[in-house]
């Protein structure tokens, strides 16, 4: 076994659930705020949460010092639109002394886009080396249409910006029935010119959005069969322990990852969990069962108290979800929305 994998390096026992994975990946949503209103995220109308209830920097830096102490080795950024927190640089500047002493093998973020004209550069010189940026059309009507508040051309200068900078992207894609489907063909080869990679997604039933989930939905086994009639797909062994299954276009030498929540059970790999900006952290992104981590952040500055917390809830840690989507439910098998916990 891997000296990492037996003890953390702050030599704490690490994270180990009771199906024997060991936690070692927490993605953090530092908002539940974002400048877009992607209409398969949010309601256009969403509430927010009261600003009381959100950690400050300070605490989000101290509660994911404490995951790193206890063995993760990667930290994702997410939200809401995480660039968009106020100030967010300084928490990203704090996690690099993390980087440098060798506790963190990764720092990332997944981004609209939005603000990386203005802060691509930042990240890549607090330690961040790659970047996910979400983005379903290169139509920018469609664009419009999906994010409602976005501008396409904003996130195409923030994606100049990231490769000036020198920050590695993946590009996410929801799959969107009658949306952008028939666009792919396209997208894989924008990618390929671009030097991107590009993860596909399913639809996810989380949150109420005011649509009806099956009308978005989409399965990728459908996708990539439409996808084989144009390119040369070959199978990658690459395993992030994370939802994705890895493909190599051949004609471009740039990887597609799927992520197929309904189509297939990937939980048996899993090594993440998800804090919000609230402090709950839950073991599953498909599973209500949560931790409150605020409370005994707030009760002590003594880390004795958050430290058993967090090591309760991975004893919690289920097997896998079961997410659905039929006609029966109102379309939302998890009620909290995927910005509040974090895609
Ligand atoms: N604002 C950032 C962004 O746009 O990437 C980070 C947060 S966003 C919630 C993270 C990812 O979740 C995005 O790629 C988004 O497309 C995806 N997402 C949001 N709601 C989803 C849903 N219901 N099903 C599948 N993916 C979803």
């Amino acid at each position: 076994m891997d000296a990492k994998v037996e003890k953390s390096v702050g030599g704490e026992a690490p994270l180990i659930d009771p199906f024997a994975r060991r936690v070692s990946y927490l993605r953090v949503s530092v908002t539940d705020r974002c400048d877009f209103r992607c209409v398969y995220c949010m309601a256009e109308d969403m509430t927010f949460l009261p600003k009381a209830d959100v950690l400050s920097l300070e605490e989000l830096d101290r509660l994911c010092s404490a995951f790193v102490r206890l063995g993760v080795r990667k930290l994702r950024l997410t939200g809401g639109e995480p660039l968009v927190r106020r100030n967010i640089m300084s928490l990203i500047r704090g996690f690099g002394r993390h980087l440098d002493s060798g506790a963190l093998d990764e720092l990332t973020v997944t981004t609209n886009g939005s603000q990386l004209p203005r802060l691509a550069g930042d990240l890549y010189d607090a330690g961040v080396r790659r970047i996910n940026v979400s983005l379903d059309t290169l139509d920018a009507d469609k664009f419009l249409a999906i994010t409602r508040w976005g501008k396409l051309e904003k996130v195409m200068a923030g994606l100049a910006a990231a490769r000036e900078a020198g920050l590695a992207v993946k590009i996410n894609a929801v799959a969107l029935k009658d949306i952008n489907i028939e666009e792919f063909d396209r997208i894989i080869a924008w990618c390929g010119e671009e030097g991107f990679d590009l993860t596909i997604i399913e639809v996810m039933p989380m949150g109420d959005v005011g649509e009806q989930r099956i009308d978005q939905y989409y399965p990728l086994s459908m996708v990539r069969a439409r996808l084989q009639e144009s390119w040369t797909l070959d199978d990658s062994d690459l395993n992030t322990g994370g939802p994705a299954r890895y493909v190599t276009v051949r004609e471009t030498g740039r990887k597609i990852g799927f992520i197929t929540p309904m189509t297939h059970n990937f939980c048996e790999s899993c090594n993440r969990v998800r804090l919000t900006c609230t402090g709950t952290l839950f073991m599953c992104l498909g599973q209500e069962d949560a931790a409150d981590l605020r409370t005994p952040l707030r009760a002590s500055a003594d880390d004795a108290h958050l430290d058993a917390a967090i090591r309760e809830a991975i004893t919690r840690k289920p097997k896998g979800h079961d997410f659905i989507i039929d006609r029966r439910r109102d379309g939302a098998t998890v009620s909290r929305h995927m910005s509040a916990t974090g895609g």
